[in-house]
Parts: C-alpha cells; sequence; structure tokens
C-alpha cells in the first residue's frame, strides 16, 4: 500500500460501481467510487423520461449476490419502472452503507499508469488526484448520450429535452406541441405517455424497429412470494442461459424455417402472449443466423402491426424494412403502436423526407416546417466506449486508449486491453453485456475481476494485463462468431454505425452469456492464463469454441 491511496478507483455508481465496491470491500480492499451525477443509479439515475422501466423481468433484472436483499425486495410490478429502480439502487446503497466511499458530483478526467510505481492516478474536474493499484471502469455501455447533429438544433427557441439526462423535476407536456426524433426504446417507451399528455405529438422516424409487448402488470404478492422461493433456481437458469436470463422461454426445438405454418403460428403466438425480449432473441436455432428464419418471423411482427394500427398506410410506415428482427435492439412496448391511432399524434418517415434544418419554432422536414414548443431527443447512445474515450487513459508508455481503439475496441474478454495493466472494464466491448440480462453480466464481471485481485494478492504479484497474441485471438473468436449471424447486417448501434466516423466493429460479445461464463472459468482455472502476470506469460491452451454453440449452415440444418 506504501505510496497510493487505495486498492482501487471505481469509476461510475450504477449496476457495476455499486457492486464493484461491495465485493472489494469484502475482500479486504480499500477502494473509492468516482461518479459524474449526485446520487447512485447511473442509467436510472439519468433516465427518467415518461415510461421508463426495464425490458428484462425485474426478478431477473436484480441483483443475486445478497440472499437477503433479494428476499427483503418486493418488486411491484414485472418489469419496475425507472423512479422504483432507482429506489432499489439507494436502498442496496444504504443497506450496505456505499455511500461513505463514493464521491459524488465528480467527473473522471484522466487515468494514466505509473510505469515505476505500478499505480493508477486518477484526476478528476474537481482537481483531486488519487493513487490505485487498480482503476476499475463502471462507466456503462449505455451512458454517454448521442446528440445529433442536425443542423439549427441550437437555434430552437422552445425547449430540448434528451431522454437520458431527463429534468428531475418531470415535463409537463400539457398543451404542448412535441416533436420526438428517433424511435428506439426509450421512444417507444415514452411515446405513450407523452401522446396523452400533448396537445400533438409528431414523431420523426428514421429507422422502424422491431417491438414485442411487455404484457406488465402489477405484481399480486402470491406471485412475489413464489418467485422470492425459487430464487436460487431462477439465478441458476440465468447462468445457464445464452442471455443471462432465469426467465428465458426455451428455445423451441426446430428451426424457425422447418415448421409448418400451423405450428409457427402456434409457438409465436404463444411467445407473444408471454411477451418481453428474453422469449424472442433466442426463440429458434436459426433466428439469429438465416436470413429466411429471421424473415418469417419478421413478417409475423409485420403482421402484428398492422392488426394494431388503423392507418394502414401509418402500419406501413411502421413496419422494419431494413434490417433482420433481432439484429437491432428489440423493443418492449406498452400501448405504443396504438399511439398512432390517436389523433393527436402523427408519424413523419424520414427515408422519404429528412429533415432539413430545425428553427426556432419547430423542425423543417422537406418542405414543411413542423410547429414544436418542444423537442425530445430519444437519438441514443455512443455505446460501450463513449465512457471510457470520453477519459484521457494512458497506460503503458502513455498510449492512449481512445487511440489503440482507434480502428475498433480491442480486449480480452472485455475485461483488459494490452498496455493498460491492472485496468478492468465491467462489461466492457468484448464480453456479452448488453446482448444480456445486464445484471447478471455486470455480477459475473465484478465477481471475475475480484478473483484476480485476489489471485494477485495471493501470490504477492502487482500487475496484470491482457496478453496481446491473447486478445488478438479472442478478438478475431469474437469476430468469427459475430460473422456466422446475421447482426453483422444491421446499422445497429451495437456495430458503432449510430455515431459518425465510429469504427464499425462488432461491440459485444455474442456467443452467449453461458459459452462465455465457461470460456473465463477455464481462464480462471488455468491460473489466468492469457493474462501476464508481473510480465510473465503462461502457455494458454483455452480453447475459446468449445463452449460456443455450433452454427454453421450445415449443423442448423441437422438441428
Ligand atoms: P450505468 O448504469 O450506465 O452507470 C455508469 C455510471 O458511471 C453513471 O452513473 C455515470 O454518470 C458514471 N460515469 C461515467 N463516466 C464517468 C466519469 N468519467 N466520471 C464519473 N462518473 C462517470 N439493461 C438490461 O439488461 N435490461 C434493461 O431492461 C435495461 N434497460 C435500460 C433502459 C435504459 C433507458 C438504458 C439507457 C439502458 C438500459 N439497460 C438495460 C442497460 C443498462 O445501462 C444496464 O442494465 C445497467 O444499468 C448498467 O449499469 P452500469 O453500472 O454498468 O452503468
Ligand atoms: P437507440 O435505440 O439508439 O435509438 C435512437 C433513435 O434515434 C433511433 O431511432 C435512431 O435512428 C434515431 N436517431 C439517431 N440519430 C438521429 C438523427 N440524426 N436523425 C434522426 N434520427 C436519429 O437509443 P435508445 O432508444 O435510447 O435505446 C438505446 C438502448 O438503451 C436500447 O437499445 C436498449 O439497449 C437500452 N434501452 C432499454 C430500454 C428498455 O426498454 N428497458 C429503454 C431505453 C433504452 P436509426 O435507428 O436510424 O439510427
Amino acid at each position: 500500500m506504501s505510496g497510493q491511496d487505495l486498492d482501487a478507483v471505481i469509476v461510475g455508481a450504477g449496476f457495476s460501481g455499486l457492486y464493484m465496491l461491495h465485493k472489494l470491500r469484502g475482500l479486504g480492499f480499500s477502494a473509492r467510487v468516482i461518479e459524474a451525477a449526485d446520487d447512485v443509479g447511473g442509467t436510472w439515475y439519468w433516465n427518467r423520461y415518461p415510461g421508463a422501466r426495464c425490458d428484462i423481468e425485474s426478478c431477473d433484472y436484480s441483483y443475486s449476490f445478497d440472499e437477503d436483499l433479494q428476499q427483503e425486495w418486493q418488486w411491484s410490478e414485472r418489469y419496475a419502472s425507472q423512479p422504483e429502480i432507482l429506489r432499489y439502487l439507494q436502498h442496496v446503497a444504504e443497506r450496505f452503507d456505499l455511500r461513505r466511499d463514493i464521491t459524488f458530483e465528480t467527473r473522471v478526467e484522466r487515468a494514466q499508469w505509473d510505469e515505476a510505481a505500478q499505480l493508477w492516478t486518477v484526476s478528476t474536474d474537481s482537481d483531486e488526484q488519487l493513487t490505485a493499484r487498480f482503476c476499475i471502469m463502471g462507466t456503462g455501455c449505455l451512458s454517454s448520450f448521442n446528440t445529433p447533429d442536425i443542423p439549427g438544433l441550437a437555434d430552437f427557441a422552445g425547449d430540448t429535452y434528451t431522454t437520458g439526462q431527463w429534468p428531475h423535476e418531470g415535463v409537463d407536456f400539457t398543451g404542448k406541441k412535441v416533436v420526438m426524433i428517433g424511435t428506439g426504446s426509450s421512444s417507444i417507451q415514452s411515446t405513450p405517455i407523452i401522446a396523452q399528455q400533448a396537445e400533438r405529438l409528431t414523431i420523426l422516424q428514421r429507422t422502424p424497429n422491431y417491438v414485442v409487448p411487455g404484457h406488465n402488470y402489477p405484481m399480486p404478492d402470491d406471485e412475489a412470494n413464489k418467485v422470492k422461493q425459487s430464487y436460487a433456481e431462477l439465478r441458476d437458469a440465468a447462468q445457464e442461459s445464452a442471455v443471462g436470463s432465469g426467465r428465458a422461454l426455451p428455445r423451441t426445438p426446430h428451426l424457425a424455417t422447418s415448421l409448418d405454418e400451423q405450428t409457427f403460428l402456434s409457438d409465436m403466438e404463444r411467445r407473444w402472449a408471454v411477451g418481453g425480449l428474453v422469449g424472442f432473441v433466442g426463440a429458434y436455432a436459426d433466428l439469429n443466423m438465416d436470413p429466411a428464419a429471421a424473415n418469417r418471423v419478421g413478417e409475423f411482427f409485420a403482421d402484428k402491426i398492422r392488426a394494431r394500427v388503423s392507418d394502414p398506410e401509418v402500419a406501413e410506415k411502421l413496419i422494419p424494412h431494413d434490417h433482420y428482427v433481432t439484429t437491432k435492439r428489440l423493443c418492449v412496448d406498452t400501448g405504443y403502436y396504438e399511439s398512432f391511432n390517436r389523433d393527436n399524434v402523427d408519424l413523419v418517415d424520414l427515408r422519404t423526407t429528412p429533415i432539413e434544418t430545425i428553427v426556432a419554432d419547430g423542425v423543417r422536414v422537406g418542405d414543411t416546417l413542423i410547429e414544436a414548443d418542444a423537442l425530445v431527443l430519444a437519438t441514443g447512445f455512443d455505446a460501450m466506449t463513449g465512457s471510457l474515450n470520453r477519459i484521457d487513459i494512458r497506460g503503458t508508455k502513455g498510449m492512449s486508449l481512445a487511440d489503440k481503439w482507434n480502428e475498433g475496441a480491442s480486449s480480452l474478454l472485455g475485461l483488459m486491453s494490452h498496455g493498460f495493466p491492472n485496468l478492468f472494464t465491467i462489461t466492457g466491448p468484448g464480453s456479452p453485456s448488453v446482448l444480456t440480462n445486464m445484471v447478471t453480466s455486470i455480477e459475473q464481471h465484478v465477481d471475475y475481476i475480484a478473483g484476480v485481485m485476489v489471485y494477485l494478492r495471493d501470490q504477492d504479484g502487482v500487475q496484470i494485463e491482457a496478453e496481446q497474441d491473447v486478445e488478438d485471438a479472442w478478438m478475431a473468436h469474437n469476430n468469427t462468431v459475430a460473422q456466422t449471424t446475421t447482426y453483422m447486417s444491421a446499422n445497429s448501434w451495437y456495430i458503432g454505425a449510430n455515431i459518425p466516423g465510429k469504427p464499425r466493429v462488432f461491440l459485444p460479445y455474442i456467443g452467449g452469456y453461458h459459452a462465455y461464463r465457461a470460456i473465463c472459468q477455464d481462464i480462471a482455472q488455468n491460473g489466468y492464463c492469457g493474462f501476464l502476470i508481473d510480465g510473465a506469460a503462461r502457455p494458454c491452451e483455452v480453447n475459446f469454441d468449445a463452449h460456443v454453440e455450433s452454427f454453421t449452415p450445415e449443423e442448423l440444418m441437422v438441428a
């Protein structure tokens, strides 16, 4: 500990940072969290737009690490709303007395590795400098808001709101003409509520998305009690699942393309009746691999839109046409499509008529001025790398992480990147993260990072970093697995396509949570081979392909 303030600096006080702090404390490490916001919560602190809620069931989308915590907390709805998830995280902070080691309203601007001292120096916007053996980024995959570069945005005279930085006091749109830009999950959740308030709501749509119903409901006591009794099985099931969810509907044991029409429709209707994200993403082995399977499922979605939207022209505009189902994040709705049956809601297709400019009193689309008192930007995030690249992270020989990632993010297991010793990224690029129930992935990463730190301590080691060759092999494996899917064909944020100039690299690992976890375990059991400990490399025989389901077309045909 000589010459250092702490064992670890943790950046961010969302699900990741809170659990990381608790875990390290329990293992006898000293740690401090630095958080830009004035309270805990992360995503659930910032995204306070109307209708914000999780789209993975709350019993699943919650910490599993403490039995008493999961027994004492009662979720009030199937999918908790943002205020309830925030209250939950505040409760966690209080229950485990976490706030005393969190510095709020402070942004980390720079993190620099000191090779001689083998310490990180972390500098903040309040001119504080902390030194620590480890620096752990819990900065979030979806925490750098994307403000679109639309001409005239600054000239708008009304109020501009961004979903990812919504005012704490809320917004009342009563009597207002509102224009919303974007039709991703945030827009799809907020549209029905804004539509009920506003005098007029105009949605500017560039790309329609695939949307499944949430079928949210208040959680009856008997169901809540049943969940509490079966938490052990639910969490075990999450560990064995490709999406880290104990509630994922089992995969249909046939290819989507091989089912007769009646069987296919009844299977899809069964999934539709349950609703929610995790029932669809892995429904069929060929869904994410074979365009014909995706088209068949996509057509089912299209018919559902036609059935829910009264105006056939509007319905056709809302049907996705340029990407396969699941290749952009599926959205989950409560009353989204019905909003377009209201007299005060309009849909504008920006593919037909793009935005010309924003002016003081509205948005000019083609030759038409859409008048607006308020503008809502639901335009997404610089996902997975945005918040990391906004920090000036300097590793060995002053190398910048942003420079290293200039051609695309590169890591070993999404946890570490060569040249940046003792720097961990929770749910970093190259890990399953956003393709899973994030809380499961966060807990797995936190436990793993803590395991690495304990291993190092037990060996009297000081420094660990990814070995470049093994990192390259991991990235090649990531790419190979992604190439077998339809995901690579979509202009999604998974691939950086939503941010002008961002390198096109498939960012999350798509081999499945269960496979990823098994790979991590193999590496740990082999003494963390693939990681250099105090500069020493060890042979690493771990086969990344061994746990990943094979998806070659030939194998799919016999599935
Ligand atoms: P975050 O919650 O993003 O927290 C990161 C924190 O780091 C933030 O508080 C930020 O202020 C802080 N920070 C970042 N940079 C700095 C810096 N330089 N200095 C200081 N502080 C910094 N996932 C699911 O699995 N299911 C869902 O239903 C789901 N719903 C979502 C809904 C919305 C609206 C959004 C935006 C995301 C959703 N996600 C969902 C993903 C969600 O981000 C994760 O589930 C999870 O909350 C991430 O937790 P985290 O702690 O890793 O990151
Ligand atoms: P998003 O899915 O990236 O959607 C952003 C929307 O803005 C897209 O429709 C995009 O169009 C549009 N857009 C961006 N720039 C534009 C421009 N210059 N002009 C016109 N349109 C523009 O962002 P999000 O809705 O905030 O969701 C991000 C992720 O957060 C989700 O995928 C999900 O993982 C998570 N999330 C989850 C929930 C939930 O239900 N629990 C809710 C919100 C968010 P293009 O598609 O054409 O780029």
